[in-house]
């Protein structure tokens, strides 16, 4: 496969196999660094996610039920040994569809999804009930089931890593999934749901629907017979997602987005603060949910931040994304871009002051330079809406009041990072701030063992860890009669 080849049509994945869509339609997928096509793929419509919720409904009932939890982890096992052979091609596809660096996506999604295969193989058969004594003449006691069918509806700035951390644990629980990629970001999850084929998983167990959010998205949150929707991606759709599992009261987990808050104290080690600062904000190009857009700086330090982050923005070498000197890619899309584009011109018109970058880099590909915004004050736009770009505001504070204010005040719960030697300041801040996450002298860490997940704009629900069995698994009581 070379850039700028259209690769072979993308088909869907039902019921084992590749197959067209019954929609009949096919869309093509660019490289957002030469904004060239990489592939024609296959968009699911109303009946074709109908066909594999119904292929999910077959299998889950069948044969998926009928296997040995032990056995689920084998097979997710087997999965991440398919990964590890293929990991060339599917860094590869990941970064042809999100533009991300390759060595990006070496270093930290790649490790991300092995070490979730790892997690929840070792956890699959670990899904105990309780004993709980009630009465003398009773046995009573509970078991955890597999919720039933799930659709996995994932967006495009981690599309693999992202997708991993829905489909691992469902599977692990004993449920079937079907999963939608954003529709710009297919390719990983494809290459997924063929080699979990490979792996051995019975047919309809994971199946794939690339697709438009409106239709196969909006198919699968309406659809009567899926069990639960887990959804990463905006507040917008969130919301909507909540409507449409009204309707068979689905059980919903969402993550959406962040404006969180990276406060930095003038007894932290700035060296670190500064450098962590910016990556928390250009890492991935800003396209992280969690991304340090907000940076907080006191009074005392707070132009020597400013100046010291300018640098590091500037030193960031973007480019091709299969280069490993590259330090960060373009944008997602052409929309993502012109989105973030946008963002800056309010900035500026709100009165706040471009340090540096500002604007796009090169006319092609969607390259936008690390922005960093001084003079930022707190109901501006670009301090309250996540832009999900290279663009940090930074706001200053005098006191610890003045900086939770801020850190608390916008619609967004999900992560926030405070920088302080001081280890008394650092619990009051831990304690009093809204978060999902509460990063300490670090920013922007996540692992699977740890719960994932925000409140308010940012969604509810955690994933990762045991969290999940709450997820995708349902309590049953069980009471036996035994007489006295
Ligand atoms: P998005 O909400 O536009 O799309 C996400 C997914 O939902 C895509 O697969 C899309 O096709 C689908 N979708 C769109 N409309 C739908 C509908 N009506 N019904 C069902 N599905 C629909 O988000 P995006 O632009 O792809 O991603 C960016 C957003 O995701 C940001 O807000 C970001 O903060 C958030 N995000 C959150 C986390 C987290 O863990 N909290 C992680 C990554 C991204």
């Amino acid at each position: 496969m070379a850039d700028g080849r259209v690769v072979a049509a993308q088909e869907l994945l039902i019921d084992g196999r590749r197959v067209p869509p019954l929609s009949g339609r096919y869309y093509q997928t660019l490289n957002p660094a030469t904004e060239r096509a990489i592939a024609t793929v296959a968009e699911a419509g109303v009946d074709d996610v109908d066909a594999a919720v119904r292929s999910a409904r077959v299998a889950f009932e069948g044969e998926w039920s009928q296997i040995r939890a032990a056995e689920r982890g084998h097979l997710l096992l087997k999965l991440a040994e398919l990964i590890r052979r293929d990991q060339d091609e599917i860094v590869e596809l990941e970064s042809l569809d999100t533009g991300k660096p390759v060595s990006s996506i070496r270093r930290q999604d790649l490790p991300a999804v092995l070490d979730t295969l790892a997690y929840y193989a070792g956890l699959a058969d670990k899904i105990n009930g309780q004993v709980i004594p009630t009465r003398a003449d009773a046995l009573t006691y509970t078991v955890r089931e597999p919720l039933g069918v799930v659709a996995a509806i994932v967006p495009w700035n981690f599309p693999l890593m992202i997708g991993m951390w829905k489909i691992v644990p469902a599977l692990a629980c004993g449920c079937t999934v079907v999963l939608k990629p954003a529709e710009i970001t297919p390719l990983s999850a494809l290459k997924i749901g063929e080699l979990a084929i490979e792996a051995g998983f019975p047919a309809g167990v994971l199946n794939v629907l690339p697709g438009f959010g409106r239709v196969a998205g909006q198919a699968l949150v309406d659809h009567p017979d899926i069990d639960k929707v887990t959804f990463t991606g905006s507040p917008s759709v969130g919301r909507q997602i909540l409507k449409g599992a009204a309707g068979n009261l689905k059980r919903v987990t969402l993550e959406l987005g962040g404006k969180s808050a990276n406060i930095i104290f003038p007894d932290a080690d700035l060296d670190a603060a500064v450098k962590a600062a910016a990556a928390g904000i250009f890492f991935n190009s800003g396209q992280v949910c969690s991304a340090g857009s907000r940076i907080l700086v006191h009074d005392a330090v707070h132009d020597e931040v400013v100046e010291r982050l300018a640098a590091r923005a500037e030193s960031i070498r973007l480019g091709d994304p299969r280069d490993s000197a590259t330090g960060m890619g373009p944008l997602v899309s052409k929309v993502q871009m012109n989105s973030v584009l946008g963002y800056i011109d309010i900035g500026v018109k709100e009165g706040a002051s471009i340090v540096t970058g500002g604007g796009r880099v090169g006319d092609t590909g969607y390259f936008v330079a690390p922005t960093v915004f001084a003079g930022v004050q707190h109901d501006m736009r670009i301090s309250q809406e996540e832009i999900f770009g290279p663009v940090a505001a930074v706001l200053r504070f005098k006191d610890e009041d003045d900086a939770l204010r801020m850190a608390n005040g916008t619609a967004f719960s999900l992560a926030a990072g405070i920088w302080s030697a001081d280890i008394r300041r650092v619990h009051r801040f831990i304690r009093r701030l809204k978060a999902g996450t509460v990063w300490v002298n670090t920013f922007g860490p996540t692992d699977v063992r740890l719960p994932w997940g925000g409140s308010r704009d940012s969604g509810f629900g955690r994933e990762h860890g045991d969290m999940a069995i709450e997820n995708f698994t349902e309590p049953k009581a069980v009471w036996i009669n035994t007489g006295r």
